[in-house]
């Protein structure tokens, strides 16, 4: 098969010289072609591991006897514009590390990992979203040019190849650029998120179901106005996929 990803093609060279490393701790690399995972056995069971129960609607760990019916404590009552969320682990412990790796100057490889083992390992969550096309939230083109890529984008790349749907980046356009230096209450992010987003000129959101994905979910905020947006232009469905949910 055909490399598909920068990882992919990177690895096909690399290979002929060196045996495949995990991308996390340079241990082998747990398996074979076509399509590696980059991650050793230790790590990818590491990042898969999700014990937890967790809050289908927003992906948020809860307690073992949570009353679920309408979300959880979190999020009850809030209207996201979202109905379900489904997560590769909570935003912890190697899927933290690895998260933060994405963002360094070699990141691309490990979102692209990352997204390969979230639509592995989630793949019936997944499956059961019923999407019919897949949309990264997208980055501010400011950001874009100083980090070289967008996680969320190469995240989505790899769940829409294994669910094979339409993988549609520029249906969403981000117009504000996210605050970078505060950590701003819910509240507040809800506030500076509001027209973060516009419907991309060729999209065609109509009668949609869409798989909004992003790397991390910490107040919803960002997720819930990408949906509203989506919403307004007339999809019948949001479901939301996220690396990690803090
Ligand atoms: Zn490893
Ligand atoms: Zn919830």
């Amino acid at each position: 098969m055909w490399p598909r990803t920068l990882y992919d093609l990177a690895r096909g060279a690399a290979d002929l010289i060196f045996p495949p490393a995990c991308l996390l701790c340079d241990a082998a690399e747990a398996e074979a072609a076509p399509f590696r995972h980059g991650f050793c056995s230790a790590c990818r069971d590491a990042l898969t591991a999700d014990p937890a129960a967790r809050c289908p609607k927003c992906a948020a760990t809860v307690g073992p006897h949570t009353d679920l019916k309408g979300g959880c404590p979190a999020c009850r009552g809030r209207g996201f514009g979202f109905d379900a969320t489904v997560r590769l682990g909570p935003y912890d412990g190697s899927l933290r590390a690895a998260i933060l790796k994405t963002k360094g100057s070699a990141g691309e490889p490990v979102a692209e990992m990352l997204g390969r083992t979230l639509a592995e390992a989630r793949a019936t969550e997944l499956r059961a979203l019923a999407a019919t096309v897949v949309v990264p939230v997208p980055l501010h083109w400011r950001r874009r040019l100083t980090r070289g890529y967008n996680q969320a984008a190469a995240v989505a790349d790899e769940l829409a190849a294994a669910l094979k749907l339409p993988l549609r980046p520029a249906w969403l356009v981000r117009t504000k650029p996210a605050e970078q230096h505060t950590q701003p209450s819910a509240t507040a992010r809800a506030v500076n998120i509001r027209g973060a987003f516009r419907v991309g000129r060729r999209a065609s959101f109509a009668g949609a179901s869409v798989l909004v994905v992003d790397d991390v979910m910490t107040t919803a905020s960002t997720a819930a106005e990408a949906a509203r947006m989506i919403r307004a232009a007339g999809a019948s469905r949001v479901g939301v996929a996220v690396l990690a949910r803090a």
